[in-house]
């Protein structure tokens, strides 16, 4: 089945075919179509399943859909654990991204590296934001972003950010959310800590295991 065939417009479906994806991963072929529905995932998945793209394309066009021409707070949300992820999924996104209009912004925030270039890139806003929580709680505290607006949210590696011990990190940001938004939760692994979380978090969750 062709990425066509799962609901995505065309300006994402050719960015991936830019990027050599034409045939959706297991992965891809379930979670899209649910998530250009509006509903909450709950996804197990390791890397190297083609988990971002599985939440990327269709956030981009739930975002697309449903945002006003002036709006540019940010209207996603991905969090991840670590820098090095960030980076690829904010390029990935940008990627996906690139024959939208009008074009949504990304910006990437991590730690270990100075904050003021990212406080200067989300000048203007950002439409998604993609970052690894405490540097994310840094610039809300900075008055650099706001998270008032976010109708869409991301945990990829879920495990892994309990892991690193970014529980409290990610309980304050989850303050700042509107409790009216989209739930898109994944993780490899779902020990109780993972599952109290998910419970927390998701609505009605389509569950979605590959
Ligand atoms: P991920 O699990 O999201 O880290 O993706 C793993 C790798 O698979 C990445 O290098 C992606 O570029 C690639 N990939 C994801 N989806 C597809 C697809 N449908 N066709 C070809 N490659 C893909």
């Amino acid at each position: 089945m062709p990425f066509q065939a799962l609901g995505l417009v065309p300006a994402l479906t050719k960015a991936a075919a830019d990027l050599g994806f034409t045939t959706p991963t297991p992965i891809q072929t379930e979670a899209i179509p649910v998530i250009l529905e509006g509903k909450d995932v709950l996804g197990t998945a390791q890397t190297g399943s083609g988990k971002t793209a599985a939440y990327a394309l269709p956030l981009l066009q739930r975002l697309q859909q449903q945002k006003t021409a002036s709006n540019r707070r940010v209207g996603a949300l991905v969090l991840v654990p670590t820098r090095e992820l960030a980076a690829q999924v904010g390029e990935m996104v940008r990627q996906f991204a690139l024959h939208l209009e009008p074009r949504p912004k990304v910006a990437v925030a991590f730690g270990g590296v100075s904050i003021n270039p990212q406080m200067m890139a989300l000048r203007g806003g950002a439409d998604i934001m993609v970052g690894t929580p405490g540097r994310l709680l840094d610039l809300v505290s900075q008055n650099a972003l706001k998270l008032d607006a976010v109708q869409l949210l991301v945990l990829d590696e879920a495990d892994r950010l309990l892991d690193l011990g970014f529980a409290d990190e990610l309980q304050r940001l989850l303050a700042l959310l509107p409790r009216q938004r989209q739930n898109l939760f994944f993780s490899a692994t779902f020990p109780p800590d993972v599952q109290a979380l998910a419970n927390e978090l998701l609505h009605d969750a389509v569950r979605i295991e590959v």
